[in-house]
């Protein structure tokens, strides 16, 4: 009776989008001189959703500055047996660029935070060319996108930055985006080094979470 429960609680799956090679001077020692990227897969058993959308191509001032190697996100999903078009909805955490990169080649909905569309629209926050235009659903606050997949506000790294809490076949999942970067930092209230103008309000999105 158990397994029959459980086979029907999603399951999640996290994909290797690429990296960046080289980081800009002004982060300092935040993330060393290199990253990795990832998006998510939530195999939910009403619908097939995923979390942010790697690094984009063919963006000059991007290749320059942080040389990447981006994975086509069509064959990242491939390896996990999913097609684009079966995708059912796209969360982004937020719209820095190695989250949205390639958000456009879903035709699902995106749920953003509105004051994260808000904010990107500053000079400099992103490559506007890579934000999703089509089928965006603004949220604000927080949200059930499917039965036991909420988003939840969690500002702080930037003022619309949301997470995603599952309740997992295997326990509950806490997908915090760029809230922080360790287990470690979680569970001390630590966010990503560059709060500095919220780091209040960046403690208390992670106590939340
Ligand atoms: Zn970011």
């Amino acid at each position: 009776m158990t397994d029959r429960i459980l086979e029907h609680l999603p399951y999640i799956d996290i994909v290797a989008m690429g990296r960046a090679t080289r980081v800009p001077d002004w982060y300092g020692d935040a993330v060393g001189d290199s990253f990795d990227v990832h998006s998510f897969v939530i195999h939910h058993p009403d619908s097939l959703i995923i979390i942010d959308a790697g690094i984009g191509r063919g963006n000059e001032p991007i290749d320059h500055l942080y040389a990447p190697q981006a994975v086509d996100i069509g064959d990242a999903l491939g390896s996990f047996g999913v097609a684009l078009a079966q995708v059912q909805a796209l969360i982004l955490t937020h719209l820095h660029l190695d989250h949205c990169g390639q958000a456009r080649r879903f035709t699902a909905p995106t749920f953003v935070q509105r004051a994260e569309v808000e904010a990107a629209s500053a000079a400099g926050y992103t490559v506007p060319e890579w934000i999703p235009d089509d089928d965006v659903r603004l949220v604000e606050g927080d949200v059930e996108v499917a039965t036991g997949v909420r988003v939840l506000a969690t500002p702080g790294h930037t003022p619309g930055h949301q997470s995603v809490v599952v309740d997992a076949r295997h326990g509950r999942a806490v997908i915090v985006g760029q809230a922080c970067y360790r287990s470690g930092d979680f569970a001390g209230l630590e966010p990503v080094p560059d709060c500095d103008d919220a780091l209040e309000l960046a403690r208390s999105s992670i106590s939340r979470l």
